[in-house]
Parts: structure tokens; sequence; C-alpha cells
């Protein structure tokens, strides 16, 4: 099977509801007139939540559960840092010079294609699990979480003062007047993700991702203090897509919509069991 993303082989768009169950500080980290810190918000003036936010805060926490998992799973962050065998390219140096001189150097009779093709089977061999479905500096992700938009409703900004910080020696000085935009708990954000050439491995990962979801996960800033927890809303993750492009193309052929009716995602799991 070819790794990479030269071949579409299946695909998948995953919906579902956050809900706000703590105020959130996202800075856009420019002072506006009204605050020093106003939230983070589209061109239309509307807050949202970054997918990068989103992407990050899920992959640090499947980060530490994967090694201790013992499903074969593996990540580069923790452990494997060095040249020891299954090493992953996104933090060994020695392995990104190995595939610099690999997508660099054409041998002889050798067409771009044959090159293309080594350096896929390369990072096949020399990325690690996470790192293939969450991407890297050397692999583009296979996972597309979109920005996360307010689903509907009134959204509770309001301004809270904070304590001024020191640039200089970090230290918290009263006299510096501060203030930051929150929004409160409550609203409900539109999740959407697109995988694409999922195989068994990532479907845990996906697996996992939907418990780091429903568990609840934080993002933006002052989360030490409990800011920007945000939860799944109870079985609203559902799932829609093709297996292969056969598929595709039967319904394309028979004027079908080819990612047809979201189903739930328990089922959706329980039927590929
Ligand atoms: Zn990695």
């Amino acid at each position: 099977m070819t790794f990479g993303h030269h071949v579409l082989r299946n695909r998948y768009r995953l919906e579902g509801e956050l809900e706000l169950v703590t105020g959130l500080r996202l800075s856009s980290g420019r002072a506006s007139d009204e605050t020093d810190a106003p939230l983070m918000r589209t061109r239309a003036g509307v807050p949202f939540i970054p997918g990068s936010s989103l992407r990050g805060a899920v992959r640090s926490e499947l980060e530490r559960m994967i090694p201790d998992l013992g499903l074969g799973l593996h990540s580069c962050t923790l452990f494997l840092k060095d040249e020891s065998e299954g090493a992953c390219v996104t933090a060994s140096e020695g392995l990104q010079k190995e595939l610099q001189e690999l997508s660099e150097q054409l041998g002889e009779g050798e067409t771009r294609e044959d090159r293309e093709a080594k350096v896929a089977r390369f990072l096949d061999d020399h990325l690690c699990d996470l790192c293939k479905l969450f991407g890297s500096p050397f692999y583009a992700s296979r996972l597309a979480i979109e920005d996360c938009l307010p689903a509907a409703g009134d959204l509770p900004i309001t301004v809270r003062d904070g304590v001024g910080i020191d640039r200089d020696t970090g230290a918290a000085r009263e006299n510096v007047k501060f203030n930051y935009e929150v929004l409160e708990a409550g609203p409900k954000f539109r999740l959407r993700v697109q995988a694409e050439n999922l195989e068994e491995k990532d479907w845990k990962l996906l697996d996992l991702m939907e418990f780091v979801l429903r568990e609840g996960f934080f993002v933006g800033g002052k989360r030490a203090a409990g800011l920007g927890r945000l939860r799944l809303v109870p079985d609203s993750l559902r799932v829609r897509g093709f297996d292969s492009v056969q598929a595709l193309w039967q319904s394309i052929t028979e004027k079908r919509d080819p990612y047809g009716e979201a189903r739930p995602w328990a089922e959706v799991r329980r039927a590929q069991a």
C-alpha cells in the first residue's frame, strides 16, 4: 500500500459540537481600544478557536497516553529522540540529514517519481504514528482541523482585570493596569475535522482523540487557573465519508453524495470492529 498523499484511498468528515465549560481567554496578541488583550476574532469580528490550538491540545494529550498503551503506537516527543530503532524524523537530526540527501539526489537512471516513492517509503519507515496522522515539519498532516466557530446565539464576553507583569523581571507590578477579554462559559462551537487515508492505527488514534474531546481539554491562556476548558457535547460526534475511491466513483456515477449520511461515532466504530 502506498504511503503518503500521492494517492487518495479514503476520506472522512467528523462533525460535532464543543461546549465551553469554563471562560476562554484566547488573545489575539494585539491590544484594541477597549482592552489590552482582546479575544481572537474572525475578520467579521466573531470570536473563534483556531484549529491549530485544538490540534495542539489533542496531540499533547495523545502523546501522554501512547507510551504506556502497548498497542504498537509510537510518538516521538517523549522518547526515541536519538538514532535508536523506531526513532522519528521529526526528532532526529541524523534521519533529517538522510531524508534531505534522499530528496536532493537523483540516482543513475532514476526518475523523479522513483525518488518520490523512495522518500515516501523512508517517511513511512521513519515517522512516528502521531506525526503520520497529525503531521510534522517533514510531512503534511492527514488530519485537517478547521477553526471552530460559535454554533449560534449571543456570546457572553466580559473584560477582566489582570495583574500587570514587568516585562524585564517577570514580576507582578501592582501599578500596571492590564485587562483582558474573556468569553464566559456556555457557548457551543462547531467541530469540523477531515481525515484522509486512514489505516487501522489512525482509527485507534482517533478513538483516543474522541475520548480526549469527550473528557475535556484546555486551550488558550490561564489554563492552570482552569480557564479554556472545552468538552464534546455528548453523542454529538458524527462521521461520514467514503472507504475507497471505488466507492467514491460509484456514488459519483449514481449522483449520490459521496460522503453519505452522518452516523454516530460509536456506531461507525462498532461496525468496523
Ligand atoms: Zn514523530
